[in-house]
């Protein structure tokens, strides 16, 4: 337990405290799902590693979230900022980097006629709501229960009581009228999905979701899942909303769009994609795209406004041209593969040694480990898995140098820059950790 004093992490923390609300700049940060307590301050990060402010490593499988793919300070992408702010970091104007990235973005994800660069996740989800309400001249939107999509009012609603029910506001400041814009279903759940239909079909701008979801823990469609979503949105009149700021290139180079899990491209086609994340190499950014006719509602040349002065700025671009570049290179994916594989049968097999039940849903180079006995297909049995004992693991690995992201809902991310010894280390760790759960 090496890594147990971090004194520097505490100090700053009650300084944090005092001037940030929290002590951070985005909640998921805190500890407060795993049992409080001051954040461990990073100070520098190379490759797959971190270290903190009392100059301890640590192996990082957070990629802050998702978008460190190629592990960081990456100098392919390094370079391309650093000629980039060289240059200039904000013009203002338009430039011949976001056509490049547009291109690749429409190569890869062959559903985005036309894209708009934006600066994150949320505002990209935000967008293609508005521009899908624009389009249908209808209001209300379904989404499914615990897929995240930023912090925009539309979506930060959770169910009603029952699964055709209109939604309630998830945080304070989001007024009830805007809640009963938004209808929330199970994932996986179809019946629940052609009932809200029924109910609510004629009102309904788009089904938002998650295709793969990143969000409470990695969990797969069923099969046929998102071709019956996507029929049953259409028979309704609704636009299909892919929110792929996590599952984009995540799994391969290209998005769920065209994942070989699902062998039926054109049955999952969305008509609107929001994208995030690893699309900008580490730097803020966001993007959205979809059908010409659709896309062409947004300003100038359409009745949908949407705007930003750092939209598309040439260090975000270029940094997103670099990583896709990277991430280009042949099996670079396979080999997240393979490490994820070998890790998530560590994990496993530490668990069972002791008794401990743990489900681990692996989707290529990522997957979630919930504290649980049963099958994670929905929101529900998500929450159903064992956040304390979750917050005990986090800890122990933690004090032996392994980061992961303080809440039992976030995936474990592997990585180009993770190496064998890095896997056997976090096994060796998850044996300790795992032996003193018990
Ligand atoms: N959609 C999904 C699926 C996400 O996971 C996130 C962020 N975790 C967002 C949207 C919001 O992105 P951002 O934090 O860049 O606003």
């Amino acid at each position: 337990m090496t890594h147990r004093n971090r004194p520097n992490s505490e100090a700053l923390y009650k300084q944090a405290l005092e001037h940030i609300v929290g002590g951070v700049n985005s909640p998921s940060r805190s500890y407060k799902a795993v049992g409080g307590g001051a954040p461990v301050f990073m100070k520098r990060a190379e490759g797959a590693y971190f270290w903190d402010v009392d100059d301890n490593r640590y192996i990082d499988y957070l990629a802050a979230y998702g978008p460190i793919i190629t592990g960081h300070a990456h100098p392919h992408i390094t370079e391309a900022i650093v000629r980039a702010a060289s240059n200039g970091t904000l013009y203002g104007t338009p430039t011949e980097l976001e056509i490049t990235l547009a291109r690749m973005l429409k190569e890869a994800i062959p559903s985005m006629d036309k894209v708009r660069f934006v600066n994150s996740g949320t505002e990209a989800v935000m967008t293609t709501i508005r521009v899908a309400r624009a389009y249908t001249k209808r209001n209300k939107i379904i989404k499914f229960a615990g897929c995240y999509h930023g912090h925009s009012d539309l979506v930060l609603v959770a169910a009603g009581s029952g699964p055709s029910t209109l939604g309630i506001p998830d945080s304070a400041g989001i007024p009830t009228s805007i809640a009963h814009e938004v209808i929330t279903v199970p994932f996986n759940d179809l019946t629940a999905l052609e009932q809200a239909l029924e109910r609510w079909g004629s009102d309904t701008a788009a089904v938002m979701v998650e295709p793969i979801v990143g969000n409470f823990g990695m969990v797969m469609p069923h099969e046929g899942f998102l071709e019956g979503l996507c029929k049953l949105t259409r028979d309704a009149g609704a636009l299909v909303i892919y929110d792929e700021v996590i599952s984009a290139f995540r799994f391969h180079y290209g998005s769920s769009q065209t994942f070989s899990a699902f062998p039926d491209h054109a049955a999952i086609e969305p008509d609107l994609t929001a994208l995030g994340k690893i699309i900008g190499g580490g730097l803020p950014i966001g993007a959205y795209g979809g059908r010409r006719e659709i896309m062409e509602q947004v300003a100038p040349l359409g009745p949908a406004y949407q705007a930003g002065t750092m939209a598309g700025n040439p260090a975000s671009i270029s940094a997103g041209i670099a990583c896709l570049e990277v991430l280009r290179e042949p099996g670079i994916y396979d080999r997240m593969d393979a490490l994820a594989g070998k890790l998530a049968a560590g994990l496993t097999d530490a668990a069972s040694q002791h008794g401990i039940p743990l489900t681990i849903n692996k989707i290529r180079g990522s997957f979630s480990a919930h504290f649980c006995d049963h099958l994670v297909t929905n929101y529900e049995e998500a929450q159903d898995t064992d956040g304390e004992r979750f917050g005990h693991f986090f800890r122990l690995m933690l004090d032996q140098g392994i980061n992961l992201a303080p809440s039992k809902y976030e995936a474990w991310f592997l990585t180009t820059a993770h190496t064998e010894a890095d896997i056997d280390q976090t096994i060796e760790a998850a044996r300790v950790a795992m032996a003193a759960l018990k």
